[in-house]
Formats: C-alpha cells, structure tokens, sequence
C-alpha cells in the first residue's frame, strides 16, 4: 500500500514501538491518520474498519464529539491538579458514577493511567489489606497460565504468557498459577461458554494445599483472558474459583481491562457471570481509550480495613502523579454519558447472537481449527505453519489491513472486539472481508 506520508525507515527509526515487529513496520509503515464511529483513516486516504476497537477499548467508537469536547473544556477550565493531599470535583464525581454501574459492593475506586498500573495497584492492595488485617503471613499471589496482566512486574510475574515473562529475571517470588482452559479437543468451536473444564477451577484447591491457605493473598485472573487469544470461562469456573477462594481468606481479583465497560453486554463480567470478586480491575473503556485512564473497584470491606489509626495518616503509600487526572476525569464522564445515552453498556447483549452466527460461518475458511465467542468477542484460531508460528496470523493481519479491516492477531489466533457501535451490516462486512482475507493466505 502506498503511503502519502512519504517517510523514510529513517524518519521512523527514533520510535521504538510498543509490541511490534519493528523492522518489519518500519519497512512497510501503517499510518493512521484520522478516525471517525467505526473507521480509521490512513495515511493513503483508505477507511480502515476497526474490528479491534483499537485495542479494545474505543468502546464507543472514534472521535465521539462529547467526549473530544470534554476534554477541550477541562483542558482550558483546570488543566492539573495534584493528586495527593488535594482533590478536584471531578475525580469524586467520577468515583460516584463509577460505583454506580459496578457490581454491588464494589463502593470505591482508586486511580491509575493503564491497565498494568490497575494490576499493579490492585496486587499491592490486596497485600496491604491482609498486612492491616493482621495476617501479614498472605503474601502469595496466584495467577494463571497464558493470563495477562499487563508488563509492569507483577502483573508479568502473575500473567502466564511465556514470552512477556522470560526475558526479565526471576520476577516476583512467591507467585504460583492455576492451570489456563484452553482445551481445544473438547471444546473447539464452542459457542459461548465451554461445557468442558469447569473443574479446572479445583486446581486452585490443589495449590492451596500445598502452600497452605495462611500465605495465600490473592488469585487474579481475567474472567474472559483476551490477549492470549480469548479464552472463554467453562461453565462452571468462575463460581468454583470464587467459593475456594472464600472458604480460604483469600481475595479474588477480576482483572477487566477489557471484559469492563460493555464488551459482554453488561458493564462488567461479575455481573455477566454473576460472580463477585473482592476487587475489579479496569482501563481501556474507561475512556473510551481516548485519554490514559484505570480504575480499581475494592469492596468496602477491603477499602474499610485501611481506615484506622491517627486521621492525619496516609492510609495507603500509592498513587501516580495522575490517578484522577482531571482531563482524564473529564474524558471518563463523558464517555460514561456516551454509553448511558446509546444504550451501549449492554449492547453487546442484543448483538451477540447475530456477531456468533456471522462469526462461526467461517468455520469453513481455510485454515481454521476452532472459533470461539462471547459478547461482542470473537477469536479464530489457525493452524500454525510449521516451524513457523505467528507467521500464518501475521500475514493474515497484514491482509485484512491491506483490504481495509484492523483485527488483532497473538500469536496463531485472530481476536475481534469491535466498538459497541457497530451494525449488523458492519458486522457482515466484517465477516466477508475476513473470509476474503482467510482464503487469500497461505
Ligand atoms: N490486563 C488485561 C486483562 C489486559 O487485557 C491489558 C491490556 O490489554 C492489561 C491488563 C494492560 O493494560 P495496559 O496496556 O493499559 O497497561
């Protein structure tokens, strides 16, 4: 494709990108531009459509005037203020607002800028809150297999994913993780929830007992896991991790980076599944990915075993610079009016019978060993080339791009999670495009 911008390798050398093949991008560029609803704009002028919604989090879709406005006005009414020892208005607003669509019993909220600070801050409250609690003993955290959290260090050293972790030493001791539940044999093709490995969830038993339930704080796992290529919770699963981890004193934390704010057809997931943890961690749509932002949702139980001791004290030695930010403040009411205004913290519920039926008439494509879906979330996964992992998605990505549609592709496995805008029309250009895409590679 050509590209207007007319860069050179050279022009680009400086950026050191995030995730990305490098070299490869630096060669052959992807330029965005522009975006509007459902659409990027590149840099040769083509309409791009975002079956990614970014990176999951342009939940409402791009450039959504309420939300660019919110930020102009608070950028020219209070562009900062500190965040320790001071408040603004609209930090306590949001926290209220927040509260509000959570699951019950989730009643405050501490802020961060990323997911990965989200993880972070909520493994350190959980470690706290046992310490305040007088069990000082519970240090262990138990995450799981292929799990992501994230690339700060403890989010890598309870995430599960190999190649996000074995470059960087021997991470956090005392971390154990569950085994993930991905079982293709039993469940390929699956729409909606597994029927098989529910049970899995009695693995955590298993860790209790050898560790023993006293040095145990915390089990974090992502209800839906999206980076390592959707896994979809077994029936079953997640209610099972949630009695274990009551019967021992231990905290659950649901990390919602993008399971929160709609993508199932509730706000969260604990309310998609009915299952409550003691700590919810949020980001991406938060705002709708327009001004870094996260959230951590802790029961009054947790929030309340802090408060205690002289009044003058800091309760709790966290925070950023920006938690509560107030342009990001700003962003994340607007957005908050956004989805409340077009339905779209439920959407997903109405759409997702008609994304699985198009979803799932690719069974056939070329190359396709299972398909998998939930809410307004789908995964393809293909067969490898042998030898050459990553390489058969990879090219596919690039396809589809090149056709005019943005996926996400880890390793061997395609992954959509569109804006909760879309149509059904989109929806079936979706799906045609992809076909198109699947029966092109190789
Ligand atoms: N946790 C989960 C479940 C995620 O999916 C992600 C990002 O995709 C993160 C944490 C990290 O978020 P961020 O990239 O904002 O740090």
């Amino acid at each position: 494709m050509s590209n207007r911008l007319n860069t050179t390798p050279n022009d680009l050398r400086a950026f050191w990108m995030p995730f990305t093949a490098n070299r490869q991008f630096k060669q052959n560029p992807r330029m965005l531009v522009g975006a509007r609803d459902m659409h990027f704009t590149a840099s040769d002028g083509r309409k791009i459509l975002d079956g990614t919604a970014g990176l999951w989090c342009v939940n409402a879709g791009h450039c959504r005037p309420k939300i660019t406005e919110a930020i102009a006005q608070q950028a020219g009414e209070l562009d900062y203020a500190p965040a320790f020892q001071m408040g603004h208005p609209k930090a306590f607003e949001l926290a209220n607002r927040l509260v509000d669509i959570a699951p019950d019993g989730m009643n405050h909220v501490l802020f961060t800028n990323s997911g990965s600070e989200s993880v972070e801050t909520a493994l350190k409250v959980a470690l706290a809150y046992h310490r305040v609690k007088g069990n000082g003993s519970r240090t262990r955290l138990i995450g799981r297999e292929r799990g992501y959290h994230g690339v700060n260090f403890g989010g890598i050293s309870v995430g599960g994913i190999v190649t996000n972790r074995k470059m960087f030493g021997t991470l956090l001791t005392g971390v154990d993780h569950m085994p993930h539940t991905h079982l293709p044999a039993q469940n390929a093709f699956t729409k909606g929830q597994p029927e098989h490995g529910g049970d899995l969830a009695s693995e955590l038993e298993r860790i209790v007992t050898l560790h023993d339930a006293s040095t145990i704080a915390a089990v974090i796992v992502e209800p839906v896991a999206g980076s390592t290529g959707v896994l979809i919770p077994p029936k079953g699963y997640l209610k099972k991790l949630r009695e274990i981890c009551t019967k021992h004193g231990i905290l659950l934390i649901f990390d919602e980076v993008i399971t929160g704010f709609g993508r199932l057809g509730s706000p969260f997931a604990a309310q998609h599944y009915d299952v409550m943890p003691d700590m919810i961690t949020s980001a991406k749509g938060l705002t709708n990915g327009v001004i870094p932002m996260g959230a951590v949702f802790v029961t009054s139980e947790i929030h309340d075993a802090f408060m205690q001791g002289p009044e003058h004290m800091i309760e709790f030695f966290h925070g950023y610079t920006y938690s509560g930010n107030p342009i990001a403040s700003a962003a994340a009411l607007a957005t908050l009016d956004t989805y409340k205004e077009e339905g779209l913290l439920t959407r997903a519920a109405e759409l997702s019978p008609y994304w699985e039926e198009q979803l799932h008439s690719l069974k056939d494509c070329p190359h396709v060993i299972d398909i998998r879906n939930t809410g307004l979330i789908g995964a393809i996964e293909l067969d490898p080339i042998a030898g050459e992992p990553t390489k058969r998605a990879f090219s596919a990505f690039l396809k589809a791009y090149d056709d005019g549609l943005l996926i996400r592709t880890t390793g061997d496995i395609i992954a959509l999670s569109p804006p909760l805008i879309i149509s059904k029309d989109q929806i079936d250009e979706l799906f045609e495009k992809l076909r198109t895409v699947l029966k092109g590679v190789t």
